[in-house]
């Protein structure tokens, strides 16, 4: 099985995606997260999508649609792939249908994250992460239980994304109404749109994503 999950900056899509892989074996792919990793290891790429991020404006398009191309090529993602995070306009969807065309693979679900906007913001300007273990915080709704220390793992390397200040932020939000979420109705004419209420709880949200991936 392979899916799409779609929804604004904020939405909980990585988060989603991770529990989709735990439960369901779905290797998440996530564009955010390799041009991050190219960024840190100062690729050729990195080098390009560094200023482009941080701005909160979109990377070319040729760049995604190749790291995605490689990617399902490799075994890891035969038995199924979560894409979070990609496609982000009409040409990267455009470029994902010829894709799977041509590999001979399927798409069964678009699942699109919906939550208000104006608790976007808020989300993402709080939010921080574990630099060692991943786990995520966030300033009001989920803080360290004792300053600067990861409650999981004790790590005091504790982190921001570059993106999520409230100015970048406002520039993805605007991307993504501009040029993500015209493929909404690309979808739902495909008739594999699903919707989940992204302002219920993470565990709740997790329970609806179970049910359409499981019928
Ligand atoms: P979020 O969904 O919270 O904005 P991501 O980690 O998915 O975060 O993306 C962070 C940034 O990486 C984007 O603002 C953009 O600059 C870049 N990016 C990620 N995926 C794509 C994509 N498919 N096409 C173009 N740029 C992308
Ligand atoms: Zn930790």
């Amino acid at each position: 099985m392979n899916i799409i999950l779609l929804g604004p900056p904020g939405a909980g899509k990585g988060t989603q995606a991770k529990m989709i892989e735990e439960k369901f074996g779905l290797v998440q792919l996530s564009t955010g997260d390799m041009l991050r990793a190219a960024v840190a290891e100062g690729t050729e790429i990195g080098k390009k999508a560094k200023g482009i991020m941080e701005r909160g404006d979109l990377v070319p398009d040729d760049i995604v649609v190749s790291i995605i191309a490689d990617r399902i090529d490799e075994d890891d993602c035969q038995d199924g792939f979560v894409l979070d995070g990609f496609p982000r306009n009409a040409a990267q969807a455009q470029a994902l249908d010829v894709m799977l065309a041509e590999k001979g693979i399927g798409l069964q679900h678009v699942i699109e994250m919906k939550v208000d906007a104006d608790v976007l913001v808020e989300r993402i300007t709080g939010r921080y992460t574990c630099g060692s273990c991943g786990a995520g915080y966030h300033d009001i709704y989920k803080p360290v239980a004792k300053d600067g220390v990861c409650d999981n793992c004790g790590s005091e390397d504790l982190k921001r994304r570059p993106d999520d200040t409230a100015e970048t932020v406002r520039s993805r939000l605007e991307v993504y109404s501009r040029e993500t979420e015209p493929l909404l109705p690309y979808y739902g004419e495909k008739a594999i749109l699903r919707q989940v209420d992204g302002m219920a709880a993470m565990d709740a949200v997790a329970q609806s994503i179970n049910s359409i991936l499981a019928a």
